[in-house]
């Protein structure tokens, strides 16, 4: 799950991180009032949007007088940001933060992510910062310093001064650098994030150390045991889709191809996907319906899937242990007949109950095309989709 900058400073800030003084606004006549609260002459107003790469699509505007903050604001507000981090999409801004604008001296990077093959917490940075670490990557890989921790003693002080050095600060700037290295490291390992990322931490004219742009993801199956984390879920910034689908408590994830999927077990998703793919079709997504799949959640199942424009043909691919088969056919059965489903199913049942469930399946006289084995299925898949997708091909056939 992914939060908002305002939100992730709230948490870093309590783990002593510094970051200049803000405010949050939901109209451009708050952003000024804010920016009076804040005090000086100098503000930053920065759009609230889950993505990265916001100053150079306009989502973040340095501004010199309370005026330049409520247009700023105003520019803002409902408006849809399309950065290179968003996606053609973009994300609507419904909120925004204002900031006490701050000399910077320099900007550099910082950030923790989980390196799978160490399968530690890896700490990130490099005395290029403002530019995102792709672009540091590409541009100037030898500034990259890269630091695993081990899990059995944690970040120690040692290896965050031996960050700190190569990075370049200076003796005044030590203290102040690994105390924020070293707090956002316990934030991370904390509150179960699986990345932080401070782009940029700058030095100040007046030698501090700030955060001045701050990113947190955490882990959704660890969201349960962090309930004030978990309420900082904004659903206006994430994919309708993916939303609609967590509400119903369904693992989904949308992909580009037209092949819907509903299957149990994310291992068995994944195989489906790898099959579909190597018939020569592409997966319109992923999901998983669990294993104590009931009638009601099959057609769940079924609603969402269908509500993606682009799918032609759906594949039902469930190996029973926990789940029957019979309940699934009946779920099946249930959507076709409630009148939603104007495209061809494709089920293949395998283990417990599955005789039960492909008699369901024979009897309720429904045009289901079923199969034995995955690749029957996928098979069948591909070739229904295909022609949907290529209606000459068939006149050509037949
Ligand atoms: P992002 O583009 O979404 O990563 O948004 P950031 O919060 O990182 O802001 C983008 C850039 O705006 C930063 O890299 C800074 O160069 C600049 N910026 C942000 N806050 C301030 C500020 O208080 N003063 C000045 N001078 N620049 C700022
Ligand atoms: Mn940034």
């Amino acid at each position: 799950m992914d939060i908002h900058e305002y939100q992730a400073k709230e948490i870093l800030r309590d783990f002593g991180i510094i970051t200049p003084p803000g405010g949050m606004a939901y109209s451009p006549e708050q952003a000024t009032y804010r920016a009076h609260e804040i005090g000086g002459d100098k503000w930053v107003v920065k759009a609230q949007v889950h993505t990265g790469g916001r100053g150079k699509a306009g989502g973040v505007r340095v501004c010199d007088n309370e005026r330049e903050v409520f247009d700023a604001a105003n520019e803002m507000f409902g408006k849809k940001l399309v950065t290179h981090q968003s996606g053609p999409d973009g994300k609507i801004v419904y909120r925004v933060y204002i900031e006490g604008g701050v000399d910077i001296e320099r900007e550099l990077y910082l950030g923790f992510v989980l390196d799978r093959s160490t399968e530690r917490i890896m700490v990130v940075a490099s005395s290029s910062g403002g530019m995102e670490i792709e672009e540091i990557a590409a541009d100037e890989p030898d500034t990259i310093i890269r630091s695993v921790v081990d899990p059995a003693v944690g970040l120690t002080e040692f290896q965050a001064r031996e960050i700190v050095f190569k990075l370049g600060l200076g003796a005044t700037h030590v203290q102040a650098a690994v105390a924020t290295i070293k707090g956002c490291y316990r934030a991370f390992r904390d509150l179960d994030a699986t990345m932080v990322e401070i782009n940029p931490l700058v030095v100040t004219a007046d030698g501090s150390v700030m955060a001045l742009d701050a990113k947190m993801e955490f882990d959704d199956n660890a969201l349960f045991r962090r309930p004030r984390i978990s309420e900082l879920r904004d659903k206006s910034q994430e994919d309708v889709r993916e939303t609609r689908a967590a509400d119903r408590g369904l693992s989904y994830v949308g992909l580009q191809g037209n092949i819907g999927c509903i299957v149990n077990g994310a291992g068995l998703a994944m195989a489906t996907m790898d099959m579909i793919k190597l018939a020569g079709g592409e997966p319109a997504n992923f999901l998983d319906i669990g294993g104590g799949a009931s009638p009601e959640r099959v057609a769940k199942a079924f609603r969402l899937v269908r509500s993606d424009d682009k799918v032609n043909a759906i594949l039902v691919n469930i190996f029973a242990g926990i789940n029957r088969c019979d309940w699934v056919a009946e779920g099946v059965v249930q959507a076709l007949k409630a009148g939603d489903l104007d495209i061809p199913v494709i089920v293949r049942l395998a283990g417990t109950n599955v005789e039960k469930g492909m008699q369901i399946l024979a009897e309720s006289g429904l045009p289901i095309a079923t199969a034995t084995t995955l690749a029957e299925a996928a098979g069948k898949a591909v070739a229904i989709s295909n022609a949907a997708l290529n209606p000459s091909k068939i006149a050509a056939v037949s």
